[in-house]
């Protein structure tokens, strides 16, 4: 659980499961709010791994409810802006963060290396 009082510091955070870049072993930076950690990563190629089929996977810790009559953007990989009807795999994290499978193939390779 993250609980920082004054949270104002910016220290990296996982989008995907959120914990603290300090927490984890590696933490891969996209843009200045989107990073992945080495966890998720290898999490995201599992899930990309069982499922070889063209469905969204969800990441499975957001709850948020289908927003009814919501917009009708289109989910976009937030590491390489691909549109998610683009990419196999798009998977959720939070906040209307998305990976896709490429991604998280390019991340895992990134993670060997390290
Ligand atoms: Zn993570
Ligand atoms: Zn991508």
């Amino acid at each position: 659980m993250i609980d920082v009082e004054g949270s104002t510091a910016v220290a990296a955070e996982c989008s995907f499961c959120l914990k603290n870049g300090q927490e984890v072993d590696i933490l891969i930076k996209r843009e200045d709010d989107v990073h992945i950690c080495d966890e998720c990563v290898a999490l995201c190629a599992r899930i990309v791994k069982r499922a070889r089929k063209r469905t969204r996977s969800w990441f499975g810790i957001s709850n948020k409810s289908d927003r009814e009559g919501g917009s009708d953007e289109v989910a976009e990989c937030s590491f390489c802006f691909t549109n998610g009807q683009e990419v196999e795999q798009l998977i959720a994290g939070q906040d209307d963060v998305y990976i896709c499978d490429e991604c998280v193939a390019i991340c895992a390779g990134i993670i060997k290396r390290t």
